[in-house]
């Protein structure tokens, strides 16, 4: 499902099979409107201001429930790094070297084809640009 059609998390949460408690919604919705594909330090750091009871254990454990549910992929740019998305349709992304923030972009040619032989099946696409985003493009000139 593509982010921009969710409009309620905790149906949307039961209808992938699971329990809608407050903090998988908390950690839901700040997926969903970060556009920059959060690291577990940056969900565990913006929500314990919120949730004093949260642990980084349970970001984790939701993280990787939201992974087995299928509605949320791990990006994967830098081997070191873990982000989280969301928008779990096929789609590009741009690193800027020089913030460091990841953009989506669209995949406009329709599907990624792929001369793969027969037998090999694809459980996920990753389309990876790096380069400098626009924000510091203008910083530089
Ligand atoms: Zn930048
Ligand atoms: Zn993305």
């Amino acid at each position: 499902m593509n982010k921009k059609t969710i409009d309620n998390v905790g149906d949307y949460l039961k209808s992938n099979g699971i329990k809608p408690s407050f903090q998988r919604i908390r950690i839901f919705e700040y997926l969903l409107n970060s556009k920059e594909h959060p690291k577990v330090d940056d969900i565990y750091r913006e929500l314990i201001q919120e949730i004093p009871t949260l642990s980084k254990t349970t970001v984790y454990n939701t993280l990787n429930l939201f992974m087995e549910k299928g509605i949320v992929h791990l990006v994967t740019i830098e081997g070191t790094e873990n982000r989280y998305d969301v928008n779990i349709e096929d789609h590009g992304h741009f690193k800027c070297e020089v913030c460091g923030r990841v953009f989506d972009f669209e995949i406009l040619e329709g599907d990624l084809k792929t001369d793969l032989p027969e037998g090999f099946v694809i459980s996920q696409k990753d389309l990876f640009f790096r380069g400098t985003c626009a924000d510091c493009s203008r910083k530089k000139n």
